[in-house]
């Protein structure tokens, strides 16, 4: 079994593989953990009466894999060939090849879309506060999002920024209750309501944004020395793209058998269509891939 990507979903069907005996690969790369290995703490994955970072449980669940002889490689998936019997990556270090395929390549930050963003990265755009957020200790950063994730990265941030200006294009948050009354509380936190940001605004490195309420259509400017975006994700579907049956959003098509158009390939975590995009559904998806593995390995069910 070739696993691509060492995020929760794809070490959960690692280690099921192994253990039901599959020789098993887990293609990888980066480092364990995957979007998980950003987050500064978890405290939804039961079993940590502390909560964990993310980084360390990406290592606990790469290393628990490796007691049944899973081997990680570090290397980069440059094509994917998944028709007939023996799928194949074209990887970094040369070909791979395997019977079945789990496709457990997540999803990255999406991006706002504006002129100049890519080439700011680093310069005053960023997508991740745990990463990133030292870069702007003591200084102001807009914040764009009013998700779980905006306000997770919103609270990072406001313990080492000045101040951060959250910016959402609503009145209200998305993100569920839990997060909204320590939002409010904190101190150093502003809310910029019903505004999208149009324009970045630089040098050689950012000094702000323009704003444009969404009701009103009036534009405003705010002076700042960072912008985070934090307004979802898009599925990691490139390698697969015209091989697998893809949403209008672009996730793999997939129930909660993980069981994709192509027999043998599976779609697990954040990469495939789904309710709701946890570490603890994606490990749900691992175990529920390699069920389908078997049988179809057994000439069952494809
Ligand atoms: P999300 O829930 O999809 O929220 C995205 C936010 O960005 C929304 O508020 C959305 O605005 C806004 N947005 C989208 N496109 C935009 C654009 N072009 N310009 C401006 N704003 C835009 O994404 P997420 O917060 O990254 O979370 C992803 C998944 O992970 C969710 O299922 C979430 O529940 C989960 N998650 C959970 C936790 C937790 O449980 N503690 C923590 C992090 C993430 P609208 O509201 O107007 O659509």
């Amino acid at each position: 079994m070739l696993v691509i990507g060492g995020g929760p979903g794809g070490y959960t069907a690692a280690l099921y593989a192994a253990r039901a005996g599959l020789d098993t690969i887990v293609l990888e790369k980066l480092s364990a953990g995957g979007q998980m290995a950003l987050t500064e703490q978890i405290d939804n994955y039961p079993g940590f009466e502390n909560g964990i970072d993310g980084f360390s449980l990406g290592e606990k669940m790469r290393k628990g894999t490796e007691r049944f002889g899973v081997e990680t490689r570090l290397v980069e998936v440059l094509s994917l060939d998944l028709s007939g019997e023996i799928k194949k990556a074209e990887t970094s270090e040369g070909p791979v090849y395997g019977r079945t395929v789990v496709l457990s390549t997540g999803a990255n930050p999406r991006e706002l879309g504006v002129t100049g963003e890519k080439e700011l990265i680093g310069k005053g755009v960023a997508y991740c506060a745990a990463c990133d957020g030292m870069f702007y200790k003591d200084k102001t950063v807009v914040l764009v999002g009013g998700g779980n994730s905006a306000a997770a990265e919103a609270l990072i941030l406001a313990r080492v920024c000045k101040k951060v200006i959250l910016v959402h294009r609503r009145d209200t948050l998305r993100a569920t209750k839990i997060y909204h009354e320590p939002l409010m509380k904190t101190e150093n936190v502003e809310f910029r309501w019903n505004s999208a940001v149009v324009e970045l605004l630089h040098d050689d490195k950012v000094t702000g944004v323009r704003l444009r309420d969404v009701q009103t259509g009036a534009e405003s400017e705010i002076t700042c020395d960072g912008v985070f975006v934090s307004i979802g994700r898009k599925p990691a579907t490139e390698l697969v793209a015209g091989q697998l049956e893809l949403d209008e959003s672009g996730y793999v098509v997939a129930n909660e058998t993980t069981e994709t158009n192509i027999p043998g390939v599976y779609a697990v975590g954040d990469v495939r269509t789904k309710l709701v995009r946890q570490v603890v559904t994606a490990v749900a998806d691992g175990a529920a891939a390699v069920h389908m593995a078997e049988e179809y390995l057994a000439g069952g069910a494809t």
